[in-house]
């Protein structure tokens, strides 16, 4: 059988589109952060939906939370990772959104915020460790890409 977290995210990304797929995992990522999250009513639409569409049943914010919080291509949980808050988001080119695509989706590393002042710019930012790695070893073998990560804590 195929593994239903796959099975989940074809289905949401064809019943919401990508945009509504994403913000589907970035509202549970933030609700995972609460001492007893729930589901909100829009998430239980999205899921009833996914529910007519593959039989797969999720009644409480746990399950989706290990169905939906994890990546799918290194098959880990999501985990709340060290990242820079900045002011803008990062342009990328067309070959880096490609690769973010099918190698490193999970690898976030920057949140858009006002205030980059705070806290030194350090924020935690759901994303899986492999993600990063892979986005670190893409970026390595590309000198010349206009991605270069940064150090995290500017100290280089
Ligand atoms: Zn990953």
């Amino acid at each position: 059988m195929e593994d239903p977290r796959k099975v989940a995210r074809t289905s949401l990304i064809e019943i919401a589109g990508r945009e509504g797929y994403e913000r589907l995992v970035e509202s549970l990522g933030e609700y995972s952060r609460q001492d007893s999250p729930r589901l909100r009513y829009w998430h239980e639409t999205l899921l009833s939906k996914l529910n007519e569409a593959t039989g797969i049943l999720i009644t409480d914010f746990a399950a989706a939370q290990a169905l939906l919080l994890h990546c799918h291509i290194h098959n880990e949980p999501l985990q709340w990772l060290e990242g820079r808050m900045v002011p803008e988001l990062p342009v990328h080119s067309p070959e880096y959104l490609a690769a973010e695509e099918q190698l490193f989706p999970h690898s976030h590393e920057v949140e858009f915020g006002r205030l980059p002042s705070q806290k030194g710019g350090i924020v935690q930012v759901l994303s899986c460790p492999a993600c990063r790695a892979a986005r670190h070893m893409w970026a390595e073998q590309r000198p010349n890409n206009s991605f270069k990560p940064k150090p995290l804590r500017g100290s280089a």
